[in-house]
C-alpha cells in the first residue's frame, strides 16, 4: 500500500506551497558599451561584450550567418529540382 497522509493539509499550508510556484522575473540592465537592454550577468548579444571583453566576433558571426543562408537557399532550390527528378524516375 502506499505511503498516505496521516492529516489533511489545510488550506493555509496548500496555499503557502502553492504561493512559490511562480517564475521570476530576469533582472534586466542597460549594457554599459551600447546601451542595450540586456540580462544581467550575461553576454551582450548586441555587442556581444562582457565586462568589457568581447566574447562572442558579431560581426564574424553574422558573415558567416548570411553566407550559410545564401548556401542553404540556393542548395534548397537545387534539392527541391533533384528530388523532382528523383521522383520522376523512380515512377517509370
Ligand atoms: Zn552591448
Amino acid at each position: 500500500m502506499a505511503a498516505v497522509p496521516k492529516n489533511k493539509r489545510s488550506k493555509s499550508k496548500r496555499d503557502m506551497k502553492r504561493n512559490s510556484y511562480k517564475l521570476a522575473i530576469p533582472s534586466i540592465v542597460e549594457c554599459p558599451r551600447c546601451r542595450a537592454k540586456k540580462i544581467a550577468h550575461r553576454v551582450c548579444l548586441s555587442c556581444g561584450y562582457y565586462k568589457n571583453n568581447m566574447i562572442i566576433n558579431l560581426d564574424k558571426k553574422n558573415k558567416e550567418k548570411a553566407e550559410k543562408q545564401a548556401k542553404t537557399k540556393k542548395e534548397r532550390k537545387s534539392e527541391i529540382k533533384n528530388k523532382a527528378n528523383q521522383s520522376t524516375t523512380a515512377k517509370k
